[in-house]
């Protein structure tokens, strides 16, 4: 019997294996109480947003702590609507990816209208349609079906990229066009269970992370063998078929570092509108190919502060890989000769004493230099 005939066998398999060996301890999934939802028994969908966006690019065990730091400082949709963006990112800081934060913060100003203030642990006052939670920022299609299934237990598809390794493997799909990416939201349609979508749906990401895997699927364990048509036919690891890798362009930045006469130092916030908005950083810009790297230090140090400064020590020099670039940082010390700083290319200055750095939130990359710039720093007393 193919694929087609049988979606229902398919269910009933995969059911039945999660039902001995799914992840039922996920936090974001369970009642308030720590109990498991029964069918068709709707939870708030609060903790299960906030999870499921941190869940982007990102895995499961990286995003359990950071979830929980989350709950402590924003117990619910009225705390976080009324946090300001700075606090979002400081709880956020490390997860990387940080548009996601930008994406929240402006979604719960949208949620809150909607479901009304210290009313989110009611499910009933939440939006349950896949149009109403992809109508908010950064919440795609297979986002908004996990949501909608995990919270409602409402038969919502979802395709994330466990779940279109399994659908390649399973119908044999060569996934290298816009329209098999349209085949493979079909073929997640037609199997999602009816009786049981929140567990169906959570199989499926569980089967990807345990038995499904990139490499070396343990197809022997898998409740689907019988039906999976690369496991039969052709050799799963073949799917879904590789794309070409793009080689990472390289970008080298130069870093200020720039003192007043109280030891403080000088940091700057993103504008909101840029990636990485509202984070804060040290003040630089990228190297052109004709110039060294003090003179772009001191040229993005003019045209985004409007300071003339003298470019000292190196204090650290290192790559730092990006989803689509890697940059390369070179950080030195200078000298503040004239010019009141202005932000003219980010929203805000500050001058920070060093040790109070870690009160900010700073991108993974500025990490690396504050700890630098602490060892040179305590070297010097
Ligand atoms: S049989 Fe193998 S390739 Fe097919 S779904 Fe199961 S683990 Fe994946």
């Amino acid at each position: 019997m193919g694929i087609i005939d049988s979606p229902q066998d398919i269910q009933n398999s995969l059911l039945k294996w999660f039902r001995a060996n799914g992840r039922y301890w996920i936090p974001w999934k369970l009642k308030k109480d720590g109990s498991i939802p029964q069918l068709g028994e709707s939870i708030s969908p609060y903790e299960i947003w906030i999870a499921e966006v941190m869940l982007q690019q990102t895995q499961l065990r990286v995003v359990i702590p950071y979830w929980e730091k989350w709950m402590k400082a924003f117990p619910n949709l009225t705390y976080l609507a009324e946090a300001d963006l700075e606090h979002l990112l400081m709880i956020w800081q490390g997860l990387g990816y940080y548009s996601r934060a930008n994406r929240i913060h402006q979604s719960s100003k949208i949620l809150i209208e909607f479901v009304g203030k210290n009313r989110d642990q009611d499910p009933q006052s939440w939006p349950n349609e896949i149009d109403q939670w992809m109508s908010l920022p950064g919440i795609g299609r297979s986002t908004a079906g996990s949501i909608i299934s995990s919270a409602f237990d409402l038969p919502t598809p979802i395709l994330d990229g466990n779940v279109k390794r399994i659908l390649s493997r399973l119908f044999a799909l060569e996934r290298k066009t816009i329209k098999d990416e349209k085949k493979l939201w079909q073929f997640s349609s037609f199997l999602i269970s009816k009786v049981s979508p929140r567990n169906f749906n959570q199989a499926l990401m569980d089967l990807g992370a345990i038995i499904c895997t990139p490499k070396k699927p343990s197809c022997s364990c898998c409740p689907l063998q019988n039906f999976c048509v690369a496991n039969t036919k052709y050799d799963p690891d073949d799917f879904p078929k590789k794309e070409m890798t793009k080689i990472k362009p390289l970008q080298e930045i130069g870093i200020g570092l720039v003192f007043n006469k109280n030891g403080e130092l000088l940091i700057d916030q993103r504008l909101e509108s840029s990636s990485m908005g509202g984070m804060w950083e040290f003040p630089g810009g990228k190297k052109t190919s004709d110039e060294s790297i003090e003179k772009t230090i001191e040229r993005e140090l003019n045209e985004e502060l409007g300071i003339v400064v003298k470019v000292g020590a190196k204090l650290i020099s290192f790559e730092h890989a990006y989803t689509h670039k890697k940059l390369y940082f070179t950080v030195h010390m200078c000298e503040w000769i004239s010019g009141d700083p202005k932000p003219l290319a980010s929203q805000k200055l500050l001058w920070v004493s060093p040790d109070k750095l870690y009160e900010f939130p700073f991108p993974a990359a500025n990490a690396k230099i504050i700890s630098e710039l602490q060892k040179h720093l305590n070297y010097l007393n």
